[in-house]
């Protein structure tokens, strides 16, 4: 049985800059007792570039000694919630176990001395690498180019739409709308309004998936396209995407792919062949490189042949068995400075040759029957919005809880977090009222699982016969409810104010 213990934690009473004594530093770089010696003169150009001299600076860096900073950040990790020590269901956000594989290729020593300023002609090996991810990923996904160039999902929106806004552009057609499923998430519509396209939504029907009857009324010559996410936020395949796709490209538009879900398709389902013309990838979410705590990330690109001039720049040739960087004229121009977050391509280079198209079938299928798994064990406990199957995650909502003792989504995810589980996804996606949004991916094994649900179903029993527990919850935590806006808008960062009594319990 999968075993959970209350932490036992050190509390770290300081912030780093609570350390601060005047000259306390851990080692002097500046007397090596051996020189150490750089003879390639790309590099030493490029360090001296990097040298960022501190000592004319208004920042006030705090000075610490070597053994402080060590202690203050693992104690302040050890408090953190992360994939590498419990269960992290957060549907959506596909939280999957990063194979250490990953990490010992991303580390090794070559690729810690590479700099982005050094010249193309010795990064030839790296380039190779980039190059191999682009084609692993347009063979997985069915399109013709990809740009590793995007540094998350959102930015490869961003990438994606700007595309789109510059084909029609160079056509002359002034497209200035987006259509936008009620289900997307919050990128999408964010995204279109960033680059001041105004979104026209349209809603999920009663089984949770897009009409194409609803998309053919909406779909106005001054409509730039749909972004579609399949499966949906609801784990739910778009089963109309054939049509949909046929009556956006009939009116001219374009159809992007948010592939966030990719992990419910991958060697099953490839998007360039069911209508997409272009589509992101989270390599941080399918491809099992880190994420969380704001990156780096990797959102690539991929898009359909007529739109391969417009991928941003710089793009990756080649041409006898040499790599180059090519800026194309149509390019929507550089969407970030130098190259992709090389150690994520890197580590999605390391998943993807360790997997191979027969374990990619394997973990999709492992994927889809994990969230099945646990949709069928929490049927009768917890309201499903549809009745639908679903894929890789599952949505449930709080209907019965509320009705039975006013128990919310919110009151249960912060009672699912004394059992030391992250919680789901909870509000999202906004077309179910209440939403609990789980996504268990396929590196959970059954034992997690039935962990999960076992805690789901105790909660569901409280919620009936002790729901103060509930609403009082979380008891094993450090911080229990803080307010959420206050939070985010005043944190409390030292100590001080802790006691002061500015406590966000
Ligand atoms: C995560 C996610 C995004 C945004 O991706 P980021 O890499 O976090 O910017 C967009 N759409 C969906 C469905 C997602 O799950």
């Amino acid at each position: 049985m999968y075993n959970y213990h209350k932490s036992n934690n050190q509390i770290e009473n300081k912030t780093i800059f609570e350390y601060n004594s005047k000259n306390n530093c851990g080692i002097d770089i500046s007397t090596p007792e051996y020189k150490i010696e750089i003879s390639n003169n790309d590099i030493k150009e490029a360090l001296n570039h990097s040298k960022y001299d501190i000592s004319n600076s208004n920042a006030f860096l705090p000075e610490a000694s070597e053994f402080q900073v060590i202690r203050h950040f693992t104690i302040i990790s050890r408090n953190n919630f992360c994939i590498d020590t419990n269960i992290y269901p957060l549907g959506s956000c596909t939280m999957k176990y990063n194979p250490r594989i990953n990490e010992w290729v991303a580390n090794l020593k070559y690729f810690d001395m590479l700099h982005p300023l050094m010249e193309v002609k010795d990064l030839q090996f790296p380039l190779s690498l980039m190059w191999d991810v682009q084609n692993y990923l347009a063979e997985i996904s069915g399109f013709h180019s990809v740009s590793l160039q995007p540094a998350a999902g959102a930015h490869s929106e961003f990438t994606g739409l700007s595309i789109m806004k510059k084909k029609c552009f160079l056509r002359n057609e002034n497209r200035k709308k987006i259509l936008v499923p009620d289900s997307a998430h919050g990128t999408n519509p964010a995204t279109a309004n960033m680059l001041n396209l105004e979104v026209v939504n349209i809603k999920s029907n009663e089984h949770g998936y897009l009409s194409s009857k609803d998309v053919l009324e909406k779909m106005t010559p001054d409509v730039l396209g749909i972004m579609i996410t399949n499966p949906n936020t609801l784990g739910i395949f778009e089963k109309e995407i054939k049509d949909i796709s046929d009556i956006v490209h009939k009116k001219g538009g374009y159809v992007y792919g948010d592939g966030a879900n990719l992990n419910s398709l991958l060697s099953y389902v490839r998007p360039g062949d069911i209508g997409f013309d272009l589509l992101h990838f989270n390599l941080h979410k399918t491809f099992s490189t880190p994420h969380g705590g704001g990156g780096p990330g990797c959102g690539a690109i991929g898009v359909i042949k007529s739109l391969e001039d417009f991928l941003p720049k710089p793009t990756i040739k080649t041409y006898k068995k040499k790599f180059y960087l090519s800026n194309k004229k149509k390019s929507i121009g550089f969407i970030k400075s130098f190259y992709p977050n090389f150690s994520i391509v890197l580590r999605a280079w390391t998943y993807i040759r360790s997997m191979g198209g027969k374990n990619f079938k394997k973990s999709t299928s492992l994927a889809v029957l994990n969230a099945n798994y646990i949709r069928s064990k929490l049927k009768d406990l917890y309201h499903l919005p549809y009745q639908t199957d679903s894929l890789h995650e599952v949505v449930i909502s709080d209907k019965k809880q509320k009705a039975q003792s006013n128990i919310t989504a919110l009151d249960i995810s912060k009672r699912i977090m004394d059992f030391k589980v992250h919680p789901p996804t909870i509000y999202f996606p906004l077309n179910v009222p209440g939403a609990i949004m789980i996504e268990p991916t396929e590196t959970e094994g059954k034992d997690e699982i039935d962990y999960l649900c076992s805690v789901l179903t105790i909660i569901a029993n409280e919620a009936k016969n002790n729901p103060e527990i509930i609403r009082t919850a979380p008891h094993n935590t450090d911080v229990i409810r803080p307010d959420e806006i206050e939070a985010v808008k005043k944190p409390i960062l030292t100590w001080n104010q802790y006691q002061e009594g500015h406590a966000p319990r």
